[in-house]
């Protein structure tokens, strides 16, 4: 067995590594010897050697201690954590779309072939002229999005806006992806009603903005009803408008927001399209622009020429923004799970996530400040302590909903029990909400009591994480 006591590349071990690099940067890579100081290096690395009846059991077991969709109800608003078929899985799991990535175009047609129509299927379901399909993640497209923002506003000498606008109930991706791409971040407080305020709408937008982005319906579970006036006075002050396309769930099939006055946005394919996630990953957030956009999207693009599909590099393209064309799996499952559906699928989906939500409401005890909602709602757990209450709710069976954002309603849990739902099960996730809400404080402040791990401290596991199997000798 070879003894990795150092990292090191030499050119025996890795040429296909070590060209990647040099056509990536561009230059010629040397790639030194750089040892490990010498308190992270060990001689020898023990590790269990477990049969296999063990190894089976040890990986059964800790899935029987986790919580997942396939075990229960998953509400977690925002997340759209809906149920995912596994049929999705097996079109995935096809060896013949096994290509290494770094394949000519000529020898992957069927490859390209499934990627074009995606793009084409999201871009007809977004209202956009075309859509990207490199982001791996919601956040990544966002900060494609801006990235694509700076390099419009820049072709057209307007180089100069500075800022982007987000809502005060913007998800905190929002805001970050924004920086990221180097602009000043500009909040502003919301209406009374929960909506966008155009009057402070109007007050900040101006010749420094390049973008307002806001999804919609919005963090509220509202539906932003003065969309295309809202889009009207960020055009008319220069600016473009980004959809945060993690609530597309509501609108699937019945609304775009290309027809809303949006320029760019992106799709969380792992929330709106029955695509695993959770962990960070993997997923993939493709983004959708306008006709006047599509100059600057990110290389390579998918393109169909006569019967043959290739990538082109778009003329203005802001470069790349992940490896290759993207999160390939990730990207068959969507794909799988838009075509089973197709269009009245789709528009089910919406109804359904709708319906689903607002009958939940109905049955809970606690209050909701902000209607008439969409898919997801914010109750407020009132006097109580809202991460308490979650906690409580864990031992009904169910996972619980988000809790403490958006900050807009006090002791937030924001519910979204999508379309996968049933009755049955919504009525369950029901009982654990009024079930948890009635309890008794030492309940309350005790829980979770049926689970596999009672009460965590949250703080000490994100800081000390024991992250070898040895602790477990320490049991
Ligand atoms: C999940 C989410 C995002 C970010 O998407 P990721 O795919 O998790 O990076 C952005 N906005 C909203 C409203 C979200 O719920």
């Amino acid at each position: 067995m070879r003894h990795y006591d150092q990292a090191t590349f030499s050119e025996d071990d890795s040429p296909v590594y070590e060209r990647l690099l040099s056509e990536k940067f561009g230059t010629e890579v040397a790639v030194e010897d750089t040892p490990l100081p010498d308190e992270l290096t060990r001689d020898t690395l023990e590790l269990p050697a477990p049969a296999e009846p063990e190894l089976s059991r040890h990986y059964v077991r800790l899935s029987q201690q986790n919580y997942a969709v396939e075990t229960g109800p998953y509400p977690l608003g925002s997340c759209t954590m809906k149920y995912n078929p596994p049929f999705t899985e097996d079109v995935a799991a096809d060896p013949s779309g096994m290509v290494h990535p770094d394949r000519s175009a000529e020898s992957v047609q069927g490859n390209l072939e499934l990627l074009y129509q995606l793009q084409e299927y999201l871009a007809e379901i977004g209202g956009m002229a075309d859509v990207t399909l490199q982001p791996p993640a919601g956040a990544a497209g966002e900060f494609t999005g801006n990235r694509i923002a700076a390099a419009y506003h820049e072709a057209h000498d307007e180089g100069h806006r500075s800022e982007v606008v987000v809502p005060d109930t913007a998800h905190g991706t929002n805001p970050a992806s924004a920086a990221m791409a180097g602009y000043d971040v500009v909040e502003i407080p919301s209406g009374e009603d929960g909506r966008v305020d155009l009057e402070a709408l109007e007050a900040a937008v101006g010749e420094d903005t390049a973008l307002f982005m806001l999804t919609n319906p919005n963090t509220l579970g509202l539906f932003e009803r003065d969309i295309e006036e809202i889009a009207e006075v960020v055009h008319e002050a220069g600016g473009l408008v980004y959809y945060d396309g993690a609530n597309l769930n509501a609108l699937l099939g019945r609304a775009r927001p290309g027809d809303m006055g949006y320029d760019i946005m992106h799709y969380n394919v792992h929330k709106t399209f029955a695509t695993p996630h959770g962990g960070g990953g993997p997923g993939a957030g493709p983004v959708g622009v306008v006709d006047e956009l599509t100059d600057f999207l990110p290389n390579p693009q998918v393109d169909k020429q006569g019967e043959d599909f290739e990538l082109v590099e778009p003329e203005q393209t802001i470069g790349k923004v992940h490896d290759f064309k993207g999160n390939w799996l990730v990207l068959i499952k969507a794909m799988a799970y838009i075509a089973r559906l197709g269009d009245s699928g789709l528009c089910d989906t919406s109804a359904s996530a709708v319906l689903n939500a607002n009958y939940l409401a109905e049955q809970i005890d606690l209050e909701i400040p902000f209607d008439p909602f969409h898919h997801e709602f914010v109750a407020s757990a009132g006097d109580l302590d809202a991460s308490n209450m979650a906690k409580r709710m864990l031992d009904f069976g169910v996972h619980p909903p988000t809790t403490k954002w958006p900050e807009i309603v006090s002791q937030a849990l924001m519910t979204e029990p999508t379309e996968a739902e049933s009755k049955q099960s919504l009525d369950q996730l029901a009982d654990a909400f009024n079930g948890a809400f009635n309890a008794g404080d030492e309940e309350l402040s005790s829980a979770p009591h049926r689970t596999t791990a009672r009460r965590i401290d949250q703080a000490d596991a994100a800081r000390n994480p024991r992250l070898s199997w040895h602790a477990l000798d320490d049991e």
